[in-house]
């Protein structure tokens, strides 16, 4: 093999969740990443369903390229197709820009330091060293990994300009391709696609061209493809994650840090002994990415964020900008060919409660039932709604079963029976449960708006609950609301905890 430079690092992987979380003695669902600049969740379009064509047809090689994918990109970015190039990620366009452009005793210069070290990598792997003077060619990342800066656009030419944190930030140089620039995206960010690996260049249609004659024949996998071009068919919009990220910056704030401006999906925090930060984190199975001189956290959603913020809170030893969740919790994520559902449940909470599948009217009834069980639920799910409610309605009752089993773990000290009657206008429902663990349903709903007696049995099923339901009325909906009420109602007192021991006289649940 032809040797590297002496000074040459290869890029270093962060461990993966499920080795982090059995050296951390901690259950992979615990493991909370903020350390990869990814979203917290999928976008909608990701999905099984999305695959099932391209599955059908995967015994082939994508023959005569990604024409779809490469149109719909363009039709995204406002260039023509010829000037699209495919890649394995922005990763595999970086390495095949710093080969196409530089070679064996060349100069490649960086923009800026520090910065995202594949730039560094992939002009190495070349031949190429590192200097400012005279360069083949300039690589900036603009927006800027670590710091979220978005510096001017740098007059070198040629010049790569890597984009991956684009979306957040808003602002291109995808107008300057025709002057010598190459543009690098990816679907890892704000498509949520890190897993799929795939990403492009946008070049001038003579350097896309030949950049296109360098890369490898089928530089992504057709299941890829057909990801980020159902993506593509509805971008995503990131002005939550925007919103969020600047909460986040605010909570830093108030801790007394100085988190540096981002225009990206993650913030860079200044910290005196980021090492110590970073490993006090880990313990409770919060990972961010630790630098010489701070750390940087992604991005994720509030209930996530605000964890991060408790977590630092206590490693710092200052007060919390946030109400710690409470210790009886569990994150849960389930899965099927036709759904896939997301769960973060704490018991000792305080009713704060959201629940979106899409499956309306079941998503409004378990949130009735968190809410009046005085959870902190969120639950979030995709499922094949073109079938119906069906699957995805009772996925979203199983998960939410699954991670209350979880959530009691051994179930000591707990109440373990609960009541409660619950009217609402025309209906009057009772609700009686036992979490000795011996799943028991005797349900009878008078009148079902369609998968209400359904919906309870599957969660009363996952959760290894007694559960005994009888409402009446004249309304559908109310009957079923009512119903879901009072299952809130009866699990706030079973739930309850009123000892240490285990609440049977068996001395076993
Ligand atoms: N460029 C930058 C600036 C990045 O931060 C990252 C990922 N961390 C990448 C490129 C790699 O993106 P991809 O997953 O598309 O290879």
């Amino acid at each position: 093999m032809k040797a590297l430079p002496a000074e040459f690092a290869a890029y270093s992987w962060a461990r993966s969740t499920r080795e982090l979380a059995a050296r951390l003695g901690l259950d992979p669902g615990e493991i909370v990443r903020f350390d990869g600049n990814v979203p917290a969740w999928p976008l909608p379009s990701s999905r099984p369903g999305a695959l099932a064509s391209t599955l059908a047809d995967v015994q082939n090689y994508p023959h005569g390229g990604y024409t779809e994918l490469t149109d719909a990109i363009a039709h995204y970015t406002g260039v023509a197709p010829e000037n699209v190039v495919l890649g394995a990620g922005a990763d595999d366009l970086i390495l095949l820009c710093a080969r196409s452009f530089a070679g064996p005793g060349d100069r490649v210069a960086i923009a800026d330091d520090p910065t995202y070290p594949l730039f560094r990598i992939a002009a190495n792997l070349a031949g190429a060293e590192i200097a400012d003077d005279e360069p083949v060619v300039t690589f900036a990342c603009r927006p800027n990994n670590p710091t979220g800066a978005l510096g001017d656009l740098p007059a070198a030419r040629p010049l790569i300009v890597d984009e991956a944190y684009y979306e957040y930030a808003g602002e291109t140089a995808a107008d300057t391709i025709d002057d010598g620039v190459v543009v690098i995206r990816t679907f890892s960010k704000a498509f949520g696609l890190a897993g799929g690996r795939v990403g492009y260049a946008l070049a001038a249609s003579e350097t896309a061209a030949e950049l296109n004659r360098r890369q490898s024949p089928a530089p992504i996998s057709t299941l890829s493809a057909a990801l980020a071009e159902a993506a593509l068919a509805d971008p995503p919009d990131v002005s939550a994650q925007v919103e969020e990220r600047e909460r986040l910056a605010r909570g830093l704030r108030a801790l007394g840090l100085e988190p540096l401006r981002s225009r990206t999906n993650f913030v860079f925090v200044p910290v005196e002994a980021p090492e110590e930060l970073g490993g006090a984190l880990l313990r409770s199975g919060l990972v961010v990415r630790v630098f010489s001189d701070g750390i940087r956290a992604s991005v994720r959603d509030p209930e996530d964020d605000d964890l991060l913020l408790e977590g630092i809170a206590r490693a710092l030893d200052r007060p919390a900008p946030v109400a710690p969740a409470g210790r009886r919790s569990a994150r849960h994520l389930r899965a099927t060919a036709e759904t896939r559902v997301r769960v973060r449940l704490a018991l000792d909470g305080a009713g704060r409660v959201r629940v979106t599948t899409g499956a309306g009217l079941y998503d409004h009834f378990l949130e009735q039932l968190a809410f009046h069980a005085g959870f902190d639920l969120v639950l979030e799910g995709v499922g094949d709604l073109e079938t119906g409610e069906h699957h995805t309605a009772e996925d979203a009752a199983v998960a939410l079963g699954e991670a209350l089993h979880r959530a009691l773990g051994d179930r000591r000290g707990i109440a373990r029976f609960g009541d409660a009657v619950v009217p609402m206008d025309d209906a009057l429902a009772r609700a009686a449960v036992d979490l000795g663990g011996r799943p028991a349903r005797e349900l009878r709903l008078e009148l079902d708006p369609g998968l209400a007696e359904h919906v309870l049995g599957s969660f009363a099923q996952a959760a290894h609950l007694g559960l005994h339901v009888e409402s009446s009325g004249r309304d559908p909906h109310h009957v079923a609301e009512a119903a879901f009420k009072a299952v809130g109602r009866a699990l706030r007192s079973a739930t309850r905890l009123e000892g240490t021991g285990l609440p049977s006289t068996k001395g076993i649940l």
